[in-house]
């Protein structure tokens, strides 16, 4: 029970296919009690459906593009749990037809959206939420993904929303360490939800992983989930400002030859 008396909010719940969703179950596991959010009426009744059977669990609505919710937000979980120990942001967008062609073609307004969905939404939660964390051993991870760092087919403006998110990781690791409060990413590798849908060719690169990754197979949802309880727990509470590959090792290859590949077996 590595979150035994600890309370969090969720924010990225969509189906039980979500990242956020394997998180909230692994920290669930470990006795955290958990808030969850909702984007809009239309993924409420599903979205609650899906919590119900977490214990002691409350359900609240937030678009992180909207000041007045993260307000409204704050002030709802301030009544209800008085502190927080953990944040867990797993939300992204951008306009679909700026994830399949060329980069070079993304609008200034798609640009700026991705950018305030993906990462200005961490730096908005965590200055509402920080209230409710400072001076505990509180902890905020993210999710990001390879195309941050190197440039993956079609994942274009996002790429550069998720470079952006993992600089902004560090930033506020250094403002917040005073404090107490450790910041950190999991960089995940592919999984099939319903915002990876969105990426054009995306079973292409589930396959390309599968064959290439160290371990030779794609992560899972309960892999992440894990990970996400180490960064949100005491275990790894000498780690801050880090991004963390979950990736079955992807990320280390640099060329790949099958020839060369050590034997299986
Ligand atoms: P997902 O289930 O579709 O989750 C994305 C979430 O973001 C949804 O709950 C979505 O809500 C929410 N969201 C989008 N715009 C929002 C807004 N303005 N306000 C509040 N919530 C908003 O997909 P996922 O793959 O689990 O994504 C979670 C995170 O993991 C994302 O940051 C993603 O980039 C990252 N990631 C995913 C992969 C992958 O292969 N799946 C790999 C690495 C990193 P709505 O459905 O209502 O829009």
């Amino acid at each position: 029970m590595l979150l035994q008396g600890k309370k969090g909010v969720v924010v990225g719940v969509a189906n039980k296919r979500s990242i956020a969703w394997g998180i909230a179950q692994a920290a669930a596991r470990e006795g955290a009690r958990l808030a969850f959010t909702y984007q809009g009426e239309r993924l409420k009744e599903s979205v609650e459906e899906l919590v119900k059977p977490i214990e002691g669990s409350i359900l609240l609505p937030l678009d992180v593009t909207k000041d007045d919710d993260i307000k409204a937000m704050a002030e709802t979980l301030k009544k209800e749990f008085s502190e927080i120990d953990f944040l867990v942001h797993a939300v992204a967008f951008a306009k679909p037809e700026e994830l399949d062609g060329n980069f070079v073609d993304t609008s200034r307004d798609g640009y700026a959206l991705a950018q305030d969905v993906s990462a200005y939404s961490l730096v908005a939660l965590t200055r509402a939420l920080l209230p409710l964390m400072e001076g505990r051993p509180a902890s905020i991870i993210t999710l990001s993904y390879l195309g941050g760092e190197r440039v993956i087919p079609n994942y274009n403006v996002m790429g550069v929303a998720k470079a952006a998110l993992e600089m902004t990781v560090r930033y506020l690791a250094a403002d917040l360490g005073p404090k107490g409060v450790r910041v950190n990413a999991i960089s995940a590798g592919p999984v099939k939800t319903l915002a990876a849908a969105g990426i054009h060719g995306f079973r292409r690169m589930l396959g390309q992983v599968s064959s290439v990754a160290p371990l030779r197979r794609n992560v899972t949802q309960e892999e992440i989930g894990d990970a996400g309880v180490f960064l949100l727990s005491s275990m790894s509470r000498g780690v801050t400002g880090e991004v963390i590959h979950v990736d079955c090792g992807y990320h280390v290859i640099g060329m790949f030859t099958p020839e060369a590949a050590p034997a299986e077996g």
